[in-house]
Parts: structure tokens; sequence; C-alpha cells
């Protein structure tokens, strides 16, 4: 076999076969198959797509490279919840107490914030004492105790991805859906979880830019994770507007606490149950209807509150810190930001915001930027809203004074007056099932 055939034979649009996938991802991992001929097939698929079958194949090539986890030692279903990656999307921590509360086992690996979207595993270390590494054996005792772990990457997931994708970055190959759905699912069936609920966003501050595109990754992911015989669902749920109020690290967490205690931004809530009742329901804990019910009730009793709070404590974290939430999300410079013109809201560049609130220090543009916990951006008025000249639409807070002006100029210019005001509900559309 040489490269060579496989690139012309993808360039005139032809199906490859799992033995020429594999020869090729084998080869590269290997330094066998140099970047420049990996980068030219990217291209031709890029250019030509594939095929579902060669696309659950070359998945699952990218699976096995690398450790799969073994999560036989953990009782009952368990399932896993990944979202494409938004601004404000404190969502996981959320669903997770709310499904471990009605029995769903979550051992989840959360990632850190790059550019404009930020991380679930820097969310939570924005919380004192909690922490993120811990052992893979004490990971799995404590989904056994209480149902529930968040922590970070670990192991050797998919080293084919990890290859690939820094490839992909540098050639122009990473906005192709079946790249990005083999590139998400080799990752997520290397987690080893039973089951796969999958949030994909949709609008400015998202990946993906419209609602074609991200019904076409929805169905290829959901394709890929049934031919893997894993039960995977997804939700395609509105990021044309921040979600919730709270962009930035501990001004999420406040948001968290104040959705578990019942008094969240109805938005975040509606994605957060849906979420929360499909993980419910691919468990075989209940049916559609009774989940739904049962995760507002775990809201509403507060056991999913508590099983948060059971979840920070166990990883370490200082609960004492939710008993003063102004204290806790407090910065040392804080400025309101008013209008500039009186009129409706007609959209929202919702990655510029989340820009601002990393240019105020919540976000990374290098993996190894420090961040500044209390630093971030909350929302007042999105999308669809009326606003009057002067009127505090937002807050930015950072420990850097010197990052206020700019924040503010990015965050002013992400709203727009003029042109149709087109809205979405906040979920759009639903992928596949049991
Ligand atoms: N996230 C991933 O993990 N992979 C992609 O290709 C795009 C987003």
């Amino acid at each position: 076999m040489r490269a060579y055939d496989i690139i012309d034979k993808k360039k005139r649009g032809h199906e490859l076969s799992k033995e020429e996938i594999t020869f090729i991802i084998d080869g590269y991992l290997k330094g066998e198959i140099p970047d420049y001929q990996v980068s030219a097939l990217l291209m031709a698929i890029y250019f030509n797509g594939m095929k579902d079958d060669e696309l659950s194949e070359l998945t699952f090539i990218m699976r096995d490279s690398g450790d799969i986890i073994d999560m036989s030692r953990i009782k009952g279903v368990v399932v896993d919840k990944h979202s494409t990656g938004g601004v404000g999307d404190k969502t996981t921590l959320i669903v997770a107490a709310i499904a471990a509360s009605r029995g769903v086992k979550i051992c989840k690996m959360s990632g850190r914030g790059l550019g404009h979207t930020g991380g679930t595993v820097d969310k939570m270390e924005s919380i004192p004492g909690f922490k993120t590494e811990i052992d893979p054996e004490e990971v799995f005792q404590i989904v056994n105790k209480i149902g529930v772990s968040i922590v970070g990457q670990s192991g050797n997931l998919a080293p084919a991805d990890k290859k690939i994708y820094a490839l992909r970055d540098v050639t122009a190959t990473v906005d192709s859906i079946p790249l990005i759905a083999a590139s998400i699912m080799s990752k997520k069936l290397a987690a080893g979880s039973d089951a796969i609920v999958l949030d994909v966003k949709m609008g400015s501050g998202a990946f993906m830019k419209n609602i074609e595109d991200a019904k076409s990754l929805a169905r290829h992911m959901v394709d890929i994770g049934t031919a893997a015989k894993k039960n995977t669902v997804a939700l395609i749920t509105n990021m044309d507007v921040p979600l919730g109020e709270a962009v930035g690290n501990r001004n999420e967490i406040v948001e968290v606490v104040n959705t578990l205690r019942g008094s969240g931004p109805k938005d975040l809530e509606i994605i957060c149950l849906e979420l929360a009742a499909q993980m419910i329901y691919l468990a075989g804990i209940e049916d559609l209807k009774t989940a739904r019910e049962n995760a507002a009730k775990s809201l509403k009793d507060m056991s999913a509150y508590n099983k948060f709070i059971e979840l920070v404590k166990i990883q370490g974290g200082d609960i004492t810190v939710f008993d003063d939430l102004k204290a806790f999300s407090k910065a040392e410079y804080e400025r309101e930001i008013k209008v500039e013109k009186t009129g409706v809201i007609t959209s929202m560049d919702t990655e510029s915001i989340g820009l601002a609130a990393s240019l105020l220090g919540a976000g990374r543009t290098k993996l190894e930027d420090v961040l500044d916990f209390t630093a971030g951006v909350n929302i007042y008025k999105k999308t669809g809203d009326s606003v009057k000249l002067g009127d505090t639409i937002a807050t930015i807070r950072t420990s850097d004074a010197s990052r206020l002006d700019e924040a503010e100029r990015v965050l002013l210019e992400a709203y727009s007056f003029d042109g149709e005001l087109v809205e979405y509900p906040m979920i759009i559309e639903t992928i596949g099932s049991k």
C-alpha cells in the first residue's frame, strides 16, 4: 500500500477501506507517513467528505490508537455528556448533579477553556481546594460512592486525534464536519461510557454557526455512536446568545449554585433539565416523560443541589464559599456597561462576549496562561430585549484595571441594533435516541 494512492483515491471522491485508513493512521503515528501526505489527505476529505461507514472506521481507528477507559468497575450505567463548546456554558455541572441525583453514573473528563470558550475544569478549580487531578482508582471509588466525579483529561486517549488535530489546525481543515465528528467521538468512545448525550451548540458563539451545519455534525456524531453500539442522542441548542448571564469562572459557579437552588436563569435551566432527562433516559432508569418530570423535581427538592455539594466536598472543595456568593465572586475592579443606544437588540456576536471575558482574564490565549478566577462578564440584556440609552446591559469584572477599557469596547461592539431580529428556541432539535 502507498499513501500516494490513498490520497489520490480520496481526491477522486472514492470511499477508503478500513485497511487503507489503518495504514495512514498507524503510519502517521509511527512517523512513517509525513505531515505533508496526511495534510493532503485531510484536504481531500475536507472537499469530498466521508461515507458513514468510512467515517465510523476512521473514528474507531482513532479511538483505538490509545487507552480505552474500562468503566466495568463502576456499578450502574455510565452516561457521558459532551458540549461542542460555547459562551457561558456551565451546563455540565448542573446536568451532572441532576442526573446523578436520579441514579445515573457520571465519570466525566472535562477540558480547560481556550480562546473564546470556557472549560469546566477551570470553573471547578475556581472553587478553593477543588481537585481535578485525581488518580483513576480514586475516581472510580468516588463514582461508586456518590454517583459522579468530574476531573481533567488524563491518560493517553485517542493520541491519533491529538496529532491530526494539530495538523488540521495549521492546514485550514479544522472546519470539516466529518473530521470534527471523528475527532470528538474518538475521544468520547475512548472515555468508555455506556451512552452519550451530545449538546451541539449552534449560533454566533459556537463552532457551528448555522442550523444546517449543526444538524449535519449532530447526525454524524449520533451515527458514529450508534455504529459503536452506544446509545447516543444529540440536542442542538442555541448559542446565538450567551447561555445564562454569567461568562467567566467564579461568576459561572455562582450561577450554577443559584440554578441548583432554583433561582437560575430560565434559558440555562431549560437546557440543563432536558440534557439531564436524556441522560436519565439513556441510562434506562425511566422513560423520557418521567425522566423530565423527575429531573425538574430534583431541582425543586434540592436533591440535585445536595449532590453538587457532595461532589465539591469529596473532591476537596470548600463549600463554605457558597454561604456568601457575592463575596466569593467579588473582583477587585467592576464596571457597569451602559448601552449607547435606544432600541431593540437584533443580534449578538456571542463569540465576542466570550472574547471580552477572556480579555478580562477569564480565559487563555495560550495553554500556560494563568486565569483570573474573579474575571468575567455578566450579561443582563440579550437579543430581542428593548433597551434605553444609558441602561446597564452588563457588568465586567477583573483583578487588572488595565483590561477594562478594551473589554468594554469589545462587549459594546458585540451588540447589534440593525438588521432583522432572529431568535431561536433554546432547544432547536433533538437527533437520535434509544
Ligand atoms: N473539538 C474537537 O475535539 N475536535 C474538533 O475537531 C473540533 C472541536
